[in-house]
C-alpha cells in the first residue's frame, strides 16, 4: 500500500462546480466528476425524431451527407460561372456534410432516450449532470458516464451507465522526466509510476501519465492533448486536470 491509499485527493479546491476526486488504492485511481448534460438543440431539426427515435438519426445524417455530396459534384458543375454564387452553393454543401456527420454522434444518445415503461421514443429528458467515472489500472482502463433521466410522458425515472464514445486504452511507458511536484514543490527525475492511460472522444485524445515524488509520496498527474490524430508530434501539455 502505498501512502496515497484510499486518500482522496480533491482537485480545484473551493470551485463546486468544477471540483473532482482522485482516490488511489495501490495503482488503482479513480477519478471521479460531474459530466454535462448533453446539447440537443442541433436534434429540434431531425423530423419525425419522436417517432423513429436513433433510426430518424441515421436517415437524417446520410440524407445531409449524401445530398451535400450530390449538390457538390453534379449541381455545383452544370452552374453559370459565378464565383459568389459557387462559393455560397459550396459552402452550403459543407454545412450539410458537417451537419450530417455531427449527426451520428447522437445514435447511442437517442437510442438511451427510450422509455423502458411506455417504449417512447426520444421520451427521455435529463435531470441531472451525469456522474463520469474513470478507473485506471495497471492493465486497465475504462470510462463510464452515468446520465439521470425522466420521462416527459410518463415520469418514470431512470438512469444508465455507459463509456458512450470514449474509446480507452493503456499507452506505453516513456523515458523518465524531471517532474516539479505540485504537492511539496521539489524537483527529481522520476520514472513513470505506473502504465499511461488515453482516451479518445469524437477526435480529441487525451493522455494521462503518473508520476510518483520520492520526498512527500504524492502522486503527479501529467496531462496531454491531441487535436488531429495520434501522431507522436500533435500532443500538448495540458496541465493536471485528468478530466475529459
Ligand atoms: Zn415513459
Ligand atoms: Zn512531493
Amino acid at each position: 500500500m502505498t501512502q496515497n491509499s484510499g486518500k482522496i485527493q480533491t482537485k480545484n479546491g473551493g470551485k463546486k462546480e468544477k471540483e473532482y476526486s482522485i482516490e488511489w488504492i495501490q495503482k488503482t485511481c479513480t477519478i471521479e466528476y460531474k459530466g454535462e448534460i448533453k446539447d440537443r438543440a442541433i436534434l429540434k431539426w431531425v423530423p419525425f425524431i419522436n417517432t423513429l427515435g436513433e433510426t430518424a438519426i441515421q436517415i437524417t445524417g446520410w440524407l445531409s451527407v449524401i445530398l451535400s455530396v450530390c449538390i457538390f459534384f453534379i449541381v455545383l458543375p452544370t452552374l453559370p460561372e459565378n464565383l459568389y454564387l459557387m462559393l455560397l452553393i459550396a459552402s452550403v454543401c459543407l454545412s450539410f456534410f458537417i451537419v450530417g456527420l455531427g449527426l451520428f454522434s447522437y445514435v447511442k444518445y437517442v437510442k438511451a432516450t427510450r422509455c423502458k415503461i411506455c417504449n417512447k421514443n426520444y421520451a427521455y429528458e435529463e435531470t441531472a449532470n451525469p456522474d463520469v467515472r474513470e478507473v485506471s489500472t495497471e492493465n486497465s482502463y475504462t470510462v463510464a458516464i452515468t446520465r439521470y433521466w425522466k420521462c416527459k410522458r410518463c415520469g418514470y425515472i431512470d438512469s444508465d451507465e455507459s463509456p458512450e464514445d470514449i474509446v480507452t486504452r493503456k499507452g506505453k511507458i516513456k523515458k523518465p522526466k524531471r517532474i516539479i511536484c505540485e504537492k511539496c514543490g521539489k524537483s527529481g527525475i522520476y520514472p513513470e509510476y505506473k502504465t499511461p492511460d488515453i482516451k479518445s472522444n469524437e477526435s480529441i485524445y487525451t493522455r494521462i501519465r503518473y508520476y510518483k515524488c520520492e520526498y512527500c509520496r504524492h502522486i503527479n498527474i501529467e496531462v496531454e492533448k491531441a487535436y488531429s490524430g495520434e501522431d507522436s508530434s500533435g500532443w500538448e501539455s495540458k496541465g493536471s486536470d485528468p478530466r475529459l
